[in-house]
């Protein structure tokens, strides 16, 4: 199992030459693992870090299915999900699980709260085709399980362990039931943060990984028996450590984060093998951010003199993390320069803003035009200008185009490809 952080800020999104190490987005994790159906990538939170992330799951790895579980509702940890491209393309599917509070759960935050005029211009109707809502109700006493064939199922603790305890298959569908051996498993347990907050434990069966992410908690949760059961044994635990001890004790208890010496003391407790600290502070430059893992460290070895520098560290942007073993692979820039310049991102929130569709069909059907005509219409421009862009040259000679002939700009193909992927007005 690998573990990729695309954001690792907590509150804010941030950018200053003093992060270029940590990195600026706020959190959004991908996880990899054979356990996966294929050609899904699954992410935990959708703070800014989903944008870049999106980009690179559509546009470099063709991947469509989304798994998206959120641990939270906060802004950032959601902020991401309208600016990712999968809302926007046909064919792409997120399937969403978040917690459920005063029957808030993630379909009413993505229908009231990120996709709502004029918060933001596209209204969830418009987008509500190529996602999948489930609210978790039973944090805690039920399980999910992930099986590369089966699909991802939820499953009452109770009724999980049984079939282990029986060695029994797990029921993902009518007549289909797989082993457990074979499926990533994911407990639940609720963290002590404003409004309701999940850290999710996932097992790889067939590896005996662990990892745990454990953002947004504040010391206040103690070391309960239960937390450290949570923990166990987790080769990676990526955990919320966003203030120093110092800061914690002047103006940041209560706020719902967690400090290096209370992260010490949980790993060393649950026996965790590497800690990576994340939920950075915006205000923390690289040098601070080290600082909070000097403290974690220290406060490790005063109470496990074993434990190895390199087994605590800062989770950073776009750190590619082996779950266990050595701890980075890799850290780049996820973002190819044709990807960059080929998203509608801009362009898209531009023409959006001033819906120029509606305006559009109400235009060419005050003139009797049928949106069928206008549909028609608009695949041609697209041909037109695409055959343009392929036979510019030939055209030139051929047809005698004047020397200071100039090809549309992109954005125009972009935007017509944009009105073509959406849903007309009848
Ligand atoms: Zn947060
Ligand atoms: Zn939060």
């Amino acid at each position: 199992m690998q573990v990729k952080p695309w954001g690792t800020r907590g509150s804010t999104a941030t950018s200053r030459s003093d992060i270029l190490k940590t990195g600026g987005n706020t959190t959004c994790i991908e996880i990899f693992s054979d356990c996966l159906p294929k050609d899904t990538a699954f992410f935990i939170d959708g703070g800014t870090g989903l944008v870049p992330a999106s980009k690179n799951v559509y546009f470099d790895r063709k991947i469509k299915d989304i798994l998206l579980l959120l641990t939270h509702y906060h802004h950032d940890h959601t902020q991401g999900i309208p600016l990712s491209v999968f809302p926007f393309i046909d064919g792409c599917m997120t399937t969403v699980y978040g917690p459920i509070e005063n029957n808030i759960g993630p379909y009413k935050i993505f229908c009231d709260f990120l996709f709502r005029k004029p918060v933001f211009p596209v209204n969830f109707e418009e987008v509500a085709h190529r996602h999948k809502m489930h609210s978790l109700h039973h944090i805690g006493t039920q399980v999910m399980i992930i099986h590369p064939i089966g699909g991802t199922i939820l499953l009452s603790v109770d009724k999980y362990r049984q079939l282990e305890r029986e060695e029994r298959h797990i029921p993902f569908k009518e007549n289909e039931y797989h082993s457990v051996k074979e499926c990533l498993v994911i407990w639940m347990r609720e963290v002590s943060h404003p409004d309701k907050t999940i850290s999710f434990r996932i097992e790889e069966k067939p590896t005996g990984e662990v990892f745990v992410f454990m953002t947004d908690t504040e010391n206040t949760d103690g070391i309960s028996r239960d937390i450290i059961n949570h923990l166990f044994d987790a080769d990676l635990l990526i955990i919320d450590c966003q203030h120093s001890r110092v800061a914690y004790e002047d103006f940041a208890a209560g706020f719902g984060h967690s400090t290096p010496d209370y992260v010490a003391r949980l790993a060393h407790k649950a026996s965790v093998k590497k800690v990576a600290l994340t939920h950075h502070d915006p205000g923390a430059s690289d040098d601070d951010v080290a600082m909070r893992v000097a403290e974690c460290y220290q406060a490790l070895r005063e109470l496990d003199n074993t434990f190895k520098p390199q087994n605590v560290f800062a989770a950073c942007d776009y750190m590619l993390l082996d779950v266990s073993g050595d701890h980075v692979v890799e850290q780049n820039d996820p973002i190819p320069k044709k990807v960059a310049q080929a998203v509608p991102a801009d362009s898209k929130k531009e023409h959006v803003n001033q819906d120029p569709l509606v305006e559009i069909v109400h235009t060419y059907k005050k003139y009797g035009m049928q949106t069928t005509v206008l549909l028609c219409g608009l695949t041609t421009m697209l041909w037109a200008i695409q055959e343009l862009e392929k036979n510019i040259d030939e055209m030139r000679e051929e047809q005698g185009l004047p020397e200071d002939f100039e090809l549309p700009p992109p954005r125009l193909t972009t935007f017509v490809k944009l009105l073509l992927n959406r849903t007309f007005p009848s």
